[in-house]
């Protein structure tokens, strides 16, 4: 049963006794849209997930997907899916039957579960593991099985709950990249929840940012990482110095700070080097300027072996005026 078209949220609200773990979001996700959550521990991501995926009630508000409002249908009834973070496989079913159990609850007859089966497989490459038992597989290679049992079911938006986090950074870049492909190719919404900025930006056409059960920003990764709605977006996708210039809050990247006291027309300011770490490419530097506080700086490394900066030192900084970026709230 697939719902196609775009994902509504309205006014959507998860309490839990006391604690109002998501507090009347209201977001749309077009249909086929990459969507990240991210956000702090805590910040009500996954209670959102799982209201979508109809694994837990809403206390408030609607959920829309295509023409039909699912906010209380049964899991299997909103033709959504979810991947977990835990596998969850069945290790005494072999990974065909793995992948086609969801199928057999259904009544659907052997044939046409193992040609079904058989068609994801294929999109996840699992085919040569068919007859193996979860407990000779890899890591990344369970994942892919709970991958495939989530899209047999042919849902019009699969969830995603920190699917990466169990993985070796290597695999991690290989099942990131994997995710992109089959979302493309497939078509249907993925809403995948991280808390890795780095993970929302190379995967998103959409992230949103959460922060105590409530959206802060909700934008392409351009618009979030450029165009910062707050303190806590430009802080949280890092690369900013958020500070208060003039009386306003402005958020400024730290790549485009430059060492020495600049153009006259342009924002400049010394302090004490207080922190100097080498990146290979580039250079961080950490400068204490007075009133402003603490600025980080990402500067190039030929500049910086130009005129190194040391611990200690009292060193001018700049920026032009045009990449001050004036923040909503701090
Ligand atoms: P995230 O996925 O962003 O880490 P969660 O949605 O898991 O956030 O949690 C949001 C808030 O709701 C947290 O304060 C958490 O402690 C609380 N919470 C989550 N699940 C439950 C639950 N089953 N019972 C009580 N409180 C919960």
């Amino acid at each position: 049963m697939k719902t196609e078209g775009n994902l509504e949220l309205v006014k959507l609200t998860k309490r839990y006794g006391a604690t109002t773990a998501v507090d009347a979001i209201d977001l749309r996700v077009p249909a086929g849209t990459y969507c990240c959550f991210l956000g702090p521990s805590g910040c009500g991501k996954s209670s959102t997930m799982r209201m979508i995926a109809g694994h837990e009630s809403v206390s408030a508000g609607d959920i829309i997907l295509g023409a039909d409002n699912v906010t209380d249908r049964a899991p299997a009834q909103r033709g959504t899916a979810m991947m977990f973070q835990s596998y969850a496989l069945f290790p005494h079913l072999t990974v065909l039957d793995n992948v086609a159990f969801s199928l057999k609850m259904k009544g659907v007859g052997r044939t046409e579960r193992v040609r079904k089966a058989r068609a994801v497989m294929e999109l996840v490459d699992l085919i040569p593991f068919e007859s193996r038992m979860p407990a000779q597989l890899s890591g990344g290679q369970q994942q892919r099985v709970a991958l495939a049992r989530a899209l047999v079911t042919d849902p019009g938006i699969l969830l995603l709950d920190e699917p990466l986090s169990a993985l070796d950074p290597f695999l991690r870049l290989r099942v990131r990249t994997e995710l992109k492909r089959l979302q493309r190719e497939l078509g249907i919404s993925f809403l995948h929840v991280t808390h890795g900025q780095d993970e929302a930006m190379a995967l998103a056409d959409l992230v949103v940012i959460m922060k105590d059960g409530r959206i802060e920003q909700a934008g392409t990764p351009q618009d979030v990482f450029h165009r910062p709605a707050t303190g806590f977006v430009a802080r949280f996708m890092g690369g900013h110095n958020v500070l208060t210039l003039d009386g306003r809050t402005v958020s400024v990247r730290a790549d485009r700070i430059r060492m020495g006291p600049g153009a006259a027309d342009m924002r400049a300011m010394t302090g004490e080097v207080r922190g100097v770490e080498y990146a290979g490419a580039h250079v961080t530097l950490v400068i204490h300027a007075g009133e402003a506080g603490e600025i980080t700086a990402v500067i190039p490394e030929e500049q910086f072996y130009a005129e190194p900066a040391e611990l200690g030192q009292t060193r001018a900084i700049h920026w032009s005026r045009g990449d001050e970026f004036t923040l909503q709230a701090a």
